[in-house]
C-alpha cells in the first residue's frame, strides 16, 4: 500500500528506486567483558585510536580532493574530537577502574552523550552529537575489526534510507549507486545534507515516522524539490513522478544551451543571474552553471566547525580561492549573519526567547567588533586583488549603518597606516530583509552601492512568522500583496537612486515570480547554482513590454492565493516548459 510522507527537502531532484536501509552503528556487537591485563587493553585502545585517526586522515584527503577545502574541515574537527585529551583521559581511567574492555566503555560513554543532547533542542549541538557518534563508533569498529563503512559494498542502485547519516558515511555516497538519500533525523544545515547537495544527489531529511513504515527493498519515491516521499507508490503517482522526472532531464538539456548567454529577455532588457553560495566548492558549481558573479557568500559556514574563528589570513585565502574561480566576476561577501537559527558554540552568543527576533547579523557583530573588523579588513585586503563586494545583513537602522562606516573607517586607517592596499571604491550594500529598512529604502539607497533583497527573511518579519514554522507555512508566501508591495517599494526607491538591487532570497528562482520580479525592475537574480540556467531561461524567453500591464494590476490584487493563480497562468500562457 502506498505510503505519503513529508521531510524537507535538502537537496534538489527526484530519484525512484529500492530501498536499502542503512545503519551503520545501530548493530555494532559490543559485549561487555572483564580484562585481565590492563596495560595490554590500554595498549589495544591507543592502536585503535591510530588507526580510527588514518582512516579520518584519508577521508580528509578525499573529502579535499572530491568536495573542496571546506567541507573537509568536519573531518578536520573529527580528528580533534579523537584527540580530545579529556575524552582519551575519561576513557582509560574507566578501564582501569573498572576493568573492563575498551569498547564497552566507548559504547557507554555515547549513551551519555544521546542522553544529554536528547532534550537540546538547538540543531547545531544536535549535529555535534552526530559527529561525535561517528567518530566513537568508528573507534569501537576498529576495535572490532569492523570494516569502516558498509555504504562501499552496495552494488545496485538503491536509495538510502536511514535513522541519520554521519559526515563520514556520506563521503562513501557518490562512489555508490546512490540514487537519493531520504533521513528521518537531520537537518538542513547538516553535513550530510550539505555533502548531497554539493555530490548533487536528491535528498529530503527531517522525515518523521520513515523507518518505522518502511522495509528493504520497498520502493521509494524521494521527491529532493518539495520533500515529499512516497512508499510503495501506487500506479499514478509512479506515472506522475516519470513524467516529472522526464520533463527534469528535458528541461535541463534546454536550460544547458543558456550556458554561455547573455541574460537578456525578448525584448532586449539585460538582466544579471548569479549564484548564492557558502563554499569553495559551491562557487565552482556557480561556474559550472553559467553564473554570472556571486550575489551572496553566506560568510558564516567559514565560522562553523571549529573551535575559534578564522584568522584574517585563512579568511582571505578563503575569499580569494572563491574569487579566483570566478575569474574576474562579481563576488558579493556578506559579513557574518549568525543568530536566529545559527548558532556557533564558541561565539557569546545568549540563548534568546525569540533568536529570530534577537541578537542576530549585524546586531551581533556590532556588538563583536574586533571579530567584525578582522573579517573587513579580509575583505578590503581581498578587494586589493579581486572583483568583491561587501554587503551587511539584517540592518534595521540608519544609526547601524553609521556604526558600520565607523569601523569600516578604522579598518581603512588601520591599513593605510601598515601601507596594506585595498580597494578604495569597493562596493557596499546592505540586505534588505526587515520591514523598517524596506519602509527606509530610500533613505538607505543614498548611503549605499547596492541593495540585495533577503526575501527568506523579510516574508518572516512582514508576516510575523517564523520562516521554519511548518505548521504555518501558508502563511509564508511570496504572493502575498504586502510582499509584493514591499518589493516594488524597495526597487523603486534603488531605481529613484540609480543604485542597483538584487534579490538573494529563494523567492528570486521562483518560476512564475521571475517576469514580475524582472517587470518591477530588479537588476540581479541570486540563486542556488543550480537553478542559474532555469532562471536566465526564463529571463531570456520573456517579452516584458507584451505583459508591461500586468504588474499594476498584479500589484492592486489583495489576495495571495488569487495573485498565485494569476501569475501562474501567466507564466504558462509566456514560458513553455
Ligand atoms: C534571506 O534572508 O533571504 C537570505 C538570503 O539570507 P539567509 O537565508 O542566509 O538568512
Ligand atoms: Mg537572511
Amino acid at each position: 500500500m502506498q505510503i505519503n510522507l513529508k521531510g524537507y527537502g535538502s537537496a534538489p531532484g527526484i530519484s525512484m528506486g529500492e530501498v536499502f536501509i542503512y545503519n551503520s552503528n545501530k548493530n555494532l556487537p559490543v559485549e561487555k567483558f572483564d580484562i585481565g591485563d590492563i596495560e595490554a587493553e590500554i595498549k589495544r585502545y591507543e592502536d585503535a585510536i591510530i588507526k580510527a585517526r588514518i582512516e579520518i586522515e584519508n577521508l580528509y584527503g578525499k573529502a579535499e580532493i572530491e568536495l573542496g577545502k571546506e567541507e573537509a574541515k568536519i573531518f578536520h574537527a573529527h580528528k580533534l574530537i579523537l584527540d580530545d585529551p579529556e575524552l582519551n583521559k575519561r576513557i582509560k581511567k574507566e578501564i582501569k577502574e573498572e576493568k573492563i574492555n575498551s569498547e564497552w566503555v566507548i559504547k557507554k560513554i555515547i549513551q551519555e552523550y544521546i542522553e544529554i543532547f536528547e532534550h537540546i533542542d538547538d540543531e547545531i549541538l544536535k549535529n555535534r552529537i552526530t559527529d561525535i557518534k561517528d567518530v566513537l563508533n568508528r573507534v569501537i569498529r576498529v576495535l572490532l575489526n569492523i570494516d569502516s563503512n558498509s555504504l562501499i559494498n552496495i552494488n545496485k542502485e538503491v536509495i538510502l534510507v536511514s535513522n541519520d547519516i554521519t559526515p563520514s558515511d556520506a563521503m562513501h555516497l557518490e562512489k555508490n549507486n546512490i540514487l537519493a538519500i531520504a533521513i528521518e533525523n537531520g537537518s538542513i544545515a547538516s553535513h550530510a545534507s550539505i555533502i548531497a547537495k554539493t555530490l548533487g544527489i536528491p535528498a529530503v531529511i527531517g522525515v518523521e515516522g520513515l523507518t518505522e513504515n518502511i522495509n528493504d527493498e520497498d520502493i521509494l519515491i524521494v521527491d529532493g524539490f518539495n520533500g515529499n516521499i512516497i512508499i510503495n507508490p501506487d500506479i499514478e503517482a509512479l506515472d506522475e513522478y516519470y513524467e516529472k522526472k522526464k520533463k527534469i532531464i528535458r528541461n535541463k538539456e534546454l536550460f544547458n544551451n543558456y550556458f554561455d548567454k547573455e541574460t537578456k529577455t525578448l525584448d532586449n532588457k539585460n538582466f544579471k543571474i548569479l549564484g548564492n553560495i557558502a563554499t569553495i566548492a559551491d562557487s565552482k558549481r556557480v561556474v559550472k552553471n553559467g553564473g554570472e558573479g556571486i550575489g551572496l557568500v553566506r560568510t558564516e559556514v567559514l565560522y562553523m566547525n571549529r573551535t575559534k574563528p578564522p584568522t584574517i589570513d585563512e579568511q582571505v585565502d578563503i575569499y580569494k580561492n572563491i574569487c579566483k574561480n570566478l575569474d574576474g566576476k562579481p563576488v558579493t561577501i556578506r559579513t557574518l549573519d549568525i543568530g536566529g537559527d545559527k548558532v556557533i558554540s564558541y561565539l557569546p552568543m545568549k540563548k534568546e526567547k525569540n533568536p529570530f527576533l534577537g541578537y542576530r547579523g549585524i546586531r551581533f557583530c556590532l556588538g563583536t567588533e574586533s571579530l567584525f573588523k578582522d573579517q573587513i579588513k579580509a575583505i578590503y585586503i581581498t578587494s586589493a586583488s579581486e572583483n568583491v563586494r561587501i554587503m551587511y545583513p539584517m540592518v534595521t537602522t540608519m544609526k547601524e549603518l553609521e556604526s558600520i562606516e565607523k569601523i569600516e573607517n578604522e579598518v581603512k586607517e588601520k591599513l593605510d597606516r601598515k601601507n596594506i592596499p585595498y580597494n578604495r571604491n569597493i562596493k557596499k550594500g546592505i540586505m534588505i530583509e526587515t520591514p523598517s529598512a524596506a519602509i527606509q529604502s530610500d533613505d538607505f539607497a543614498k548611503k549605499v552601492d547596492f541593495f540585495s533583497i533577503g526575501t527568506n527573511d523579510l516574508i518572516q518579519y512582514i508576516m510575523a512568522i517564523d520562516r521554519e514554522n511548518q505548521s504555518l507555512k501558508d502563511l509564508y508566501s511570496y504572493y502575498h500583496p504586502a510582499v509584493l508591495r514591499i518589493i516594488k517599494t524597495i526597487i523603486t526607491n534603488a531605481k529613484n537612486n540609480n543604485i542597483e538591487v538584487a534579490m538573494c532570497g529563494e523567492m528570486a528562482s521562483t518560476p512564475e515570480l521571475i517576469p514580475i520580479l524582472a517587470l518591477m525592475g530588479l537588476d540581479e537574480f541570486s540563486v542556488a547554482p543550480s537553478f542559474i540556467l532555469q532562471t536566465r531561461y526564463i529571463i531570456n524567453n520573456i517579452n516584458l513590454e507584451n505583459i508591461n500591464d500586468k504588474l499594476d494590476y498584479v500589484l492592486s490584487m489583495d489576495k495571495a492565493c488569487e495573485i498565485k493563480e494569476y501569475l501562474n497562468s501567466l507564466y504558462k500562457e509566456n514560458i513553455d516548459i
